[in-house]
């Protein structure tokens, strides 16, 4: 039997473009994987399947979106340049930018809507922070797929019907906790849309944790460790939650490996990595097995390439770039190589879970633009993070201050010491430690600082930690000139 034969017994029918999928369609509570034959699959075998969804998702946005057919027309590039799958670093990459200045253009959802507008059947979008707001149109058929995707790879993590899944992230324009609500319904667990960013509603969160006992639970890392944190002050045990699997995305804590062990020190459950960007929904197609080895990429939902960021073509197995990312079966707002601008090494090498998929075995480490360069050296945000989790008497948070003294950069670290560090002589044993182990990992002596453990304000999403001061010096000088 073919792949095609073998998914059709499983609710797929892969013959259609988009797929269709029975939604009633569930594998057995026992099975390890939803869609074996896909999942476990020789490479070769599955990217035939994978060629075949490509080239039918590049004609749909060639046909549908002037947007693409401008691009690729200038690039000299159409559906017909994918005689392989190769072919498609050929096609020219998608900067956010691009999408921000086609919406600018085309108010509200840009020319590469690929659906009427009455066929929206959900408004996202970015918090707009960093500029001009993204809108995600996202239509009927394509949530129903979101749903479907992503409880295949809820099920990969371990969560089962059986499972009552706590989400404690906003429900807002955020994707992230609606794709994994979607994703846990889908799967036929019991949902607990719990949201967070309310005042008071982290104490709430832990008194119904309490009452409810979820064994899952959907949050950023760092709201975990704050939750964890309140819960204690309730003189509630966090493991006593009895939390059985953590799923984590929006920032790379679950990826970090002091932070990872600290999840599963502080709640006794497992705790698992994913995410992508909220652009690409279903936003979990780089996501870990219970095994935890590092994010799969599951190919078949999004193919996934880690690109050199000068060439933007694939770099070996083992090396280090920016994931490139490309939907295979999303026909409102399809993404055609965007640009992640995170950063991430992949690898072919085989997990135990059976999958077939590369992983990214330190998941995504830092962004390009993350990166702050001290006397030289390239630092990472995550590094920091992973050297100081891993010190007995880290008091749980940390910032990051770098400024400019005469020329010359400063790394100033401001750590936090846990309340059985705080005696004189501890304090000065733990700042040493930080320096040194902090020195020997980025290459760079800081000047540690160390604050009593709660000083410094925990993040009720993603965490702030850096402040790069070296901007504000140069202006300061180019004023003064
Ligand atoms: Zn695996």
């Amino acid at each position: 039997m073919n792949l095609e034969a073998i998914a059709r017994t499983r609710g797929v029918d892969l013959g259609a473009w988009p797929p269709r999928y029975d939604p009633a369609w569930r594998p057995a509570p026992g099975a390890e994987h939803w869609l074996p034959e896909v999942e476990c699959a020789p490479p070769a075998a599955r990217d035939g399947l994978i060629l075949a969804k490509l080239r039918a998702q590049v004609r749909w946005a060639w046909d549908k979106s002037p947007f693409y057919r401008r691009k690729w027309g200038e690039a000299g590039v159409s559906p017909d340049t994918l005689e392989s799958l190769d072919a498609l670093a050929r096609f020219p990459v998608v900067q956010k930018a691009e999408l921000r200045a086609a919406q600018a253009a085309h108010p509200p959802y840009g020319d590469y809507l690929c659906v009427a507008p009455e066929e929206v059947a959900r408004i996202h979008g970015t918090s707009g922070t960093t500029g001009r707001p993204t809108v995600f149109g996202v239509g009927r058929a394509d949530w129903e797929r979101i749903g479907e995707a992503h409880a295949r790879i809820l099920w990969g993590a371990g969560l089962r019907p059986g499972d009552r899944v706590m989400i404690c992230s906003f429900f807002s324009l955020y994707m992230g906790s609606w794709g994994a609500l979607v994703g846990a319904e889908r799967l036929g667990a019991t949902a607990f849309p719990f949201g967070a960013g309310v005042a008071g509603q982290t104490l709430m969160a832990v008194q119904w944790a309490r009452e409810l006992r979820p064994t899952a639970f959907y949050s950023t890392p760092s709201y975990a460790l704050h939750l964890a944190e309140t819960a204690r002050r309730e003189g509630v045990d966090p493991r006593a939650l009895g939390i059985r699997t953590l799923v984590f995305s929006g920032e790379p804590g679950a990826g970090i490996p002091a932070t990872r062990r600290l999840i599963e020190e502080t709640f006794g459950g497992l705790c698992v990595d994913m995410g992508s960007m909220a652009e690409m929904s279903p936003w979990m197609t780089n996501g870990e097995c219970r095994h935890r080895t590092g994010m799969h990429l599951w190919q078949d939902l999004v193919y996934t390439q880690v690109c050199d960021p000068a060439t933007w073509t694939p770099v070996p197995d083992g090396a280090e770039g920016t994931p490139v990312y490309t939907h295979l079966e999303r026909t409102s707002q399809p993404m055609i190589r965007l640009v992640s601008g995170d950063l991430a090494r992949w690898t072919a090498a085989p997990c135990a879970c059976g999958r077939t998929y590369p992983r990214l075995p330190q998941g995504l480490y830092g962004r390009i633009d993350d990166m702050f360069i001290v006397r030289g050296e390239n630092i990472y945000p995550s590094a920091i993070e992973d050297t100081l989790r891993a010190i007995e008497g880290f008091g749980g948070e940390f910032r990051v201050i770098i400024s400019r003294r005469e020329a010359m950069d400063d790394l100033l670290i401001r750590a936090e010491h846990a309340g059985s560090h705080a005696e004189p002589a501890l304090r000065a044993r733990l700042e040493e430690t930080m320096r040194e182990r902090l020195r020997a990992r980025l290459g760079v002596r800081p000047v540690v600082e160390l604050v009593p453990e709660g000083t410094l304000p925990r993040s009720e999403f993603k965490a702030r930690r850096v402040t790069d001061d070296r901007d504000l010096y140069r202006q300061t000088l180019g004023r003064r000139g």
